[in-house]
């Protein structure tokens, strides 16, 4: 059976080179008598394993040494709470910018722990179809921290430039567009993201915090919850999901092999330009809700005009072997995910599908 043209936004597609040196490592790992998934946490194998996964991370993101690399449980969901948990101390508060379901989560979390503001929403008419911009931010310059979620995958909606928070750390959820290009960190306290869609499988989350915002983290929180527990124990504290991090690890020394996040950046340009320019060549057929400065390079939504033929478009891709392309139920539509996983080819199969659907409807 051939491997589908997988456009799921998360989990996502693997880089078949990882999943194949995966199969060939599976039942047992380079010589040791056993899987990976075996071994002990504390065990020699796993440690490599482990230390390379965050080697990689810091090699590839160029995360410097003012920084913990964490690989954490809980999704990108606990880190909606872990983040106020261990940085919004009584007395203070943090901004959150409102871009879509995923920050409207991470507010509601952070609300539920502390004091917050909105320092912006671009919600309108129930709908987010852009990211706000510098003018439009309300700042506290006193703020713990200013939130952000620099891809909404539901929305469809990026950051293309992060916004100015002068002295306040940035934390963003970078969920669905971790490493989708060269990240400059200075601004960032915090980055977090699952690793279902750019980084690996689901179960491990990569969380990148600055060293003095460890430090001065709450310490009235179970352990469990402190990000000092887990940057003092190289995230061995408790037993971490091995497989999964073991698998982020593949990933992204198959990213490394394809030339590093300067040629992700490069591909991930390409693809998109490519598909936003078929869907903008017929108006009259398919429509991109999101204004065109907020577009995103990696979850590219789009409607057709009826669900009637909305739903024809779902068919007629999946008879071609393509998946993953219904756009998320609160919103509807389509939405192909584009991560670094996917190859151009796939987004070729998907423009011609557009072109031949287009043909058939006049
Ligand atoms: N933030 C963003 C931007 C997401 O896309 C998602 C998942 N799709 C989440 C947070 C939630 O992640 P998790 O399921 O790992 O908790």
């Amino acid at each position: 059976m051939a491997r589908a043209l997988n456009f799921n936004p998360g989990p996502a597609a693997l880089p078949l080179a990882a999943l194949e040196r995966a199969a060939r490592e599976f039942v047992e790992y380079a010589g040791t008598g056993m899987s990976i998934m075996e071994h002990s946490h504390r065990g020699k194998a796993y440690e490599a394993v482990h230390n390379e996964a965050i080697a990689l991370v810091r090699e590839l993101l160029g995360v410097g040494d003012n920084f913990h690399v964490l690989l954490l449980q809980g999704g990108a969901t606990g880190q909606f709470a872990m983040v106020p948990l261990n940085l919004l101390h009584p007395g203070k508060s943090a901004d959150y910018t409102l871009t879509g379901s995923w920050a409207k989560g991470a507010f509601k979390h952070a609300k539920a722990l502390g004091t917050v503001r909105a320092a912006a929403n671009v919600e309108a008419d129930g709908k987010f179809v852009r990211m706000p911009r510098q003018d439009e931010l309300s700042l506290d310059p006193n703020a713990a921290y200013v939130h952000l979620t620099s891809n909404e995958t539901i929305a469809g909606t990026q950051w293309h430039a992060f916004p100015d928070t002068g002295a306040v750390p940035l934390v963003a959820d970078m969920s669905s567009d971790i490493m989708w290009r060269p990240t400059d960190l200075g601004r960032f306290g915090v980055i977090y993201a699952g690793a279902q869609k750019n980084l690996g499988p689901s179960g491990v989350t990569l969380v990148i915090v600055r060293k003095d915002l460890v430090e001065s983290g709450r310490t009235d929180i179970p352990p469990i919850w402190q990000y000092r527990t887990h940057a003092e124990a190289n995230s061995l504290s408790n037993t971490p999901p091995t497989f999964a991090i073991y698998m982020l690890r593949n990933v992204l020394a198959w990213l490394k092999e394809q030339g590093g996040l300067v040629a992700a950046e490069k591909r991930n340009r390409e693809k998109a330009a490519l598909l936003y320019a078929a869907i903008d060549a017929r108006p009259d057929l398919y429509h991109c809700p999101v204004d065109k400065a907020s577009r995103s390079v990696m979850n590219v939504v789009f409607t057709l005009p009826t669900p009637e033929l909305e739903a024809e478009f779902l068919e007629g891709a999946k008879q071609r072997n393509m998946v993953g392309l219904k756009g998320h139920r609160s919103v509807g539509g389509m939405r192909a995910s584009i991560y670094n996983a996917m190859p151009i080819e796939g987004v070729d199969a998907l423009i011609a599908f557009m072109k031949e659907f287009q043909r058939r409807h006049g």
